[in-house]
């Protein structure tokens, strides 16, 4: 069985993995495992982020290794919070206080266009010329007051065009299918499935 380090301590996250990667017979295993130090993430793309993590597990690991980088991006802020997203109000890192910033920012603007990203990218070694790079995107706008209480970050404030819902008022089994991540992930599958 292939053995692959997830660059992430997340347990939601790398139960997802796990279960997405079992028919490929690939073992996931949490770079918390092994110890491995938090990589830093001074970039400003989400590529640019999530290659530096996979790169830093796969050196103290020597095995290939799995990381994500995601966030919000918004039209009419050229694409902020993007990698800040998680920190947007600053620190301590707080859901409540970005959503409230992120209204406050859009306040008076026409524009309220806005989507989900996420990038995955698999490294089967340190110094692997050619990491196996996947995106999803997931369109909405910023809603004016929050909707719903599933989620977490920002779903209670993004509107998703397709079913006119808050991502905050899905099912987890419908924002998991739709979702960046989600998209992101199934990419991933086909991707490794066509691998030898
Ligand atoms: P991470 O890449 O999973 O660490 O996510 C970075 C940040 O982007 C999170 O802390 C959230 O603020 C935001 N974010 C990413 N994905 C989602 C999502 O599916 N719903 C809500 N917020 C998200």
């Amino acid at each position: 069985m292939k053995k692959l380090v997830i660059a992430s301590g997340n347990a939601g996250k790398l139960r997802e993995i796990a279960h997405l990667l079992q028919p490929l017979n690939i073992e996931v295993l949490s770079q918390s495992h092994f110890n491995v130090p938090e990589a830093e993430e001074p970039y400003v793309t989400f590529i640019e982020n999530a290659l530096a993590k996979a790169r830093h597990a796969s050196e103290h690991t020597g095995l290939p290794a799995l990381a994500d980088d995601s966030g919000i991006c918004v039209d009419a802020l050229n694409g902020a919070p993007g990698v800040f997203s998680a920190r947007f109000a600053g620190e301590p890192k707080s859901d409540a206080r970005n959503n409230e910033k992120l209204l406050q920012e859009l306040n008076g603007k026409n524009n309220r266009q806005a989507h989900y990203y996420c990038v995955i990218v698999l490294v089967r070694h340190a110094n692997d010329p050619q990491p196996i790079i996947v995106e999803g995107i997931w369109q909405g706008e910023i809603l004016t007051v929050p909707q719903g209480d599933g989620g977490f970050g920002y779903d209670p404030l993004f509107l998703d065009d397709k079913t006119g819902k808050a991502a905050a008022e899905l099912a987890p089994e419908i924002k998991n299918r739709i979702s960046h991540r989600g998209q992101a992930m199934s990419k991933l599958l086909q991707k490794l499935e066509h691998l030898d």
